[in-house]
C-alpha cells in the first residue's frame, strides 16, 4: 500500500486518454498512480469509422490497444 495519489479516470476515449497523458507528462509513477476504466480494451479516432465503412481500412488496423498504456506506467481496467 502506497500513500501517493491515485487518479481513476472513467472512460479511455479522447478525454480520458488526454487527461492521463497530461498527468503522466507532469508527474512520474512514483508521484501519482493512474488507472483508466473502460468497457473495451481499444481506442479509435472517430473518423476512422468512415474509412472502415468505405473499405479503405479494417477495424484491426484502425484501433490502438489500451495495453500500450502500461508503457506510460498507467493501468487500465476493462469492465
Ligand atoms: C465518425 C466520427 C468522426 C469524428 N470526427 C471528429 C473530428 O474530426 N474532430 C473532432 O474534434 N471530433 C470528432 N469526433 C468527435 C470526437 O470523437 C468526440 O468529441 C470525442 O471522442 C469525445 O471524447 P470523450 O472522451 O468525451 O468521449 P469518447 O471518446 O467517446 O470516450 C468515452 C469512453 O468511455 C467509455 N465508456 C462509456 N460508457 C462506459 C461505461 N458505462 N462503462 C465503461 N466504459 C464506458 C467508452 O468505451 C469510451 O472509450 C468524431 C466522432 C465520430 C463518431
Amino acid at each position: 500500500m502506497t500513500d501517493i495519489p491515485h487518479v481513476v479516470i472513467l472512460g479511455g476515449g479522447f478525454g480520458g486518454l488526454s487527461t492521463a497523458n497530461e498527468i503522466r507528462n507532469s508527474l512520474s509513477s512514483s508521484q501519482v498512480k493512474i488507472t483508466i476504466i473502460d468497457k473495451k480494451d481499444w481506442f479509435m479516432v472517430g473518423f476512422a469509422k468512415l474509412w472502415i465503412i468505405n473499405g479503405t481500412r479494417t477495424f484491426e488496423n484502425s484501433i490502438g490497444h489500451l495495453n500500450e498504456l502500461e508503457k506510460k506506467e498507467t493501468t487500465k481496467h476493462i469492465l
